[in-house]
């Protein structure tokens, strides 16, 4: 069917559609290790799934105001406190179904036709299509690895000009995994203040870091810096919670407004049973952190050992430690050949001969990288690495 202007372009979900040929692969009976999760492999914690279904059993299940139920707004914003020193206000804050859909509104809101959006490279798969949603240009601003795939200040200021209005910032980052310390946040602030540039900051996995206890924030910066920032984050994955769909967006207090009204005429509010369980998460933070502690630990042992693995069955390939987020992001082109050409056919052709499944690095915009989901139990990861080691050195001895 040929979509209207609007959808022109707009391919669905990299890393959606990869679950889906894992579901359709497993219901044919072939046994599949899916390493293109992008959700924890964790039971959203008890006591927030016990609120969310008392919620039910006591009847909140009518539609709640548009930005969220306001005890949830108001225990975000007293987190944000708590965690960053941030006075903020609950009215900065609109509940969404999804930090995903907090970011279709906050692009949505902030740009349009003629402008450009500035975006590192690799980039969350979803980014690009948001910004194009709102018709307005992205500009792909090149990293590399070396320098753990970080833009500088430099950067941004080569590629402004007059048309730039914003700039998305993923740390920790998916695929990468690369946290920004504190003050290279605060230069990137402080350049998009000093030009007038909205800087949108996902920050959804940064509780999921390993170095601290949570990632640098642009909450952690003065509130004159803040201005024309809107903060990205949610419950899906610090409390295993992606099926509930619960994300948020914080800004200035004329922004959230505007974010409300984009909301109300698409999906009035996030799902009442969903906040309420959001809710018993950011009000009990203690348990809430025994929960994300124990879970980021498993990440990180998962983490060390799969480099190790890696380093042993894959020489060739190049993976990027991660210090926050789930996945690694390794360099594969050194095993590419005159069929194995690109990210996509590497990863067709590893699902194929192993049943591994990963994700094409494309989907995130480089297509020399695939990306590896650590939401597996280690025994799985294990199997994994050894399939794709014994894969790909057949294949480098035949090719020989
Ligand atoms: N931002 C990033 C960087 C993500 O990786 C994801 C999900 O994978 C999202 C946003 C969307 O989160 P949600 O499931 O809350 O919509």
């Amino acid at each position: 069917m040929q979509g209207s202007e609007n959808v022109r372009g707009i391919e669905g979900s990299a890393t959606l559609a990869i679950a889906a040929l894992c579901r359709e692969l497993r219901a044919q009976g072939r046994e599949v290790i899916d390493l293109g999760v992008g959700e924890p492999d964790f039971r959203t914690p008890d006591f927030i799934s016990a609120a969310g279904i008392a919620s039910i059993e006591q009847g909140f299940t009518q539609y709640t105001p548009v930005p969220g139920i306001p005890a949830l707004r108001a225990a975000i914003a007293s987190r944000m406190k708590n965690d960053h020193g941030h006075l903020a206000t609950a009215d900065g804050v609109v509940v969404s179904t999804g930090a995903k859909q907090a970011l279709f509104n906050a692009c949505f809101v902030l740009f349009g036709p003629g402008d450009r959006v500035l975006l590192p490279v690799p980039y969350w798969t979803s980014y690009p299509a948001l910004i194009k949603l709102a018709r307005a240009e992205t500009v792909f601003l090149s990293t590399n690895p070396e320098n753990q795939f970080k833009i500088s200040v430099d950067d941004l200021q080569r590629s402004h000009n007059s048309s730039v209005r914003g700039l998305i910032i993923n740390s920790p980052s998916n695929p990468s995994g690369t946290v920004y310390t504190r003050d290279e946040l605060e230069a990137i602030a402080r350049w998009a203040h000093a030009n007038g540039v909205w800087l949108i900051a996902d920050e959804i996995y940064g509780r999921i870091c390993f170095s601290a206890e949570r990632a640098p924030s642009l909450l952690d910066l003065d509130d004159a810096l803040l201005e024309r920032v809107v903060v990205i984050d949610g419950a899906s994955k610090a409390f295993a919670m992606t099926g509930w769909r619960i994300g948020y967006s914080y800004s200035r207090k004329d922004v959230a407004r505007e974010i409300a009204s984009l909301q109300s005429q698409i999906t009035s509010n996030a799902a009442s049973a969903s906040q309420y369980a959001a809710l018993a998460g950011y009000q009990d933070d203690s348990r809430a952190k025994g929960s994300i502690k124990a879970m980021v630990t498993i990440f990180q042992q998962r983490r060390d050992k799969m480099l190790a693995r890696l380093a042993t069955d894959l020489p060739k390939a190049a993976p990027v430690s991660p210090d926050g987020a789930f996945y690694i992001f390794m360099r594969v082109d050194a095993y590419y050949d005159d069929k194995l050409t690109d990210s996509g056919a590497f990863c067709s052709w590893m699902l194929d001969q192993t049943g591994v499944a990963l994700i094409p690095g494309s989907a995130f915009g480089d297509d020399r990288f695939v990306r590896i989901s650590l939401a597996a139990p280690n025994a799985a990861l294990a199997e994994a690495v050894k399939r794709m080691g014994e894969a790909l050195s057949k294949r480098v001895a035949v090719n020989a």
